[in-house]
């Protein structure tokens, strides 16, 4: 089994440590399922948390946004970030009010990110972006200008020190509870696309592009 280069420190579950993972390509899959991170760091010595979308490729994830960013410009220097993306599964609901759980998928990160230089790093990074969200997009849009990929900080942060913590399944409740007339069991969630809603400006005679059709009907896991 292909690790990250953990469990480190600081990336050693400690709390229900049965439901720890630090397999490289599960950690990968579940960044992959997700859209949207938070990522935390000190700035002028208090924590701040900002949610962000990303993608990962490959051992590294990609975040971006303005260089006026206070929180890019602060990872663009080099602090120390944490990062985390949660994928919520269900509701678990016990017989007691103590074993109520919720089932999920997460991942918490630690590093220090990388700024993309290069025109062709941002643009290639950001395409990914975009093919990420809404795959076949990124070659109808118009792509980003010289000002615009300057307008735009881009920053990778690594993926060797990761953590990923699963729980899965129904409740588990003290042996006599079981005995209690009460419903126990899970409630799946999952996110899910409703019917698009065109801009009123959208050229008279475009269509909903097919690959946003097939995102409704997107089923995650
Ligand atoms: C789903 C989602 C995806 C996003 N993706 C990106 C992205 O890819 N790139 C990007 O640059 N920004 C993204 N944003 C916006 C991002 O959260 C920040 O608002 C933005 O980056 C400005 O950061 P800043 O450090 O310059 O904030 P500042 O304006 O300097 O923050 C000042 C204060 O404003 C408050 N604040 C800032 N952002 C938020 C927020 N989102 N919600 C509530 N309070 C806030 C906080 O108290 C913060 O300390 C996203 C937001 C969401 C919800």
């Amino acid at each position: 089994v292909s690790r990250t280069n953990g469990p480190s420190e600081r990336t050693t579950v400690r709390r229900l440590s049965d439901r720890a993972v630090y397999d490289r390509a599960e950690i990968a899959n579940i960044l992959d399922e997700g859209l949207v991170c938070h990522v935390g760091l000190i700035e002028s010595g208090f924590p701040r948390v900002i949610p962000m979308v990303y993608v990962r490729i490959d051992d590294r994830i990609i975040v971006h946004g303005s260089p006026a960013s206070r929180l890019l410009r602060t990872l663009a220097e080099g602090a120390e970030v944490c990062v985390a993306v949660t994928l919520l599964d269900g509701l678990v609901l016990a017989r007691s009010a103590f074993h109520h759980s919720m089932n999920y998928r997460s991942v918490v990160l630690f590093g220090t990110a990388e700024v993309l230089d290069t025109p062709e790093e941002k643009q290639s990074a950001l395409r990914s972006l975009m093919e990420r969200i809404a795959p076949g997009r990124w070659q109808e849009v118009r792509p980003p200008s010289e000002a615009e990929l300057r307008q735009t900080l881009v920053v990778a942060i690594p993926i060797h020190e990761a953590s990923a913590k699963v729980r899965t399944g129904p409740p588990k409740d003290d042996e006599a509870d079981y005995a209690l007339p009460v419903w126990a069991g899970e409630l799946p969630l999952r996110m899910m696309a409703s019917a698009a809603r065109p801009d009123p400006r959208v050229m008279p005679g475009v269509m909903l592009p097919e690959y946003l059709e097939r995102l409704r009907s997107m089923v995650p896991h």
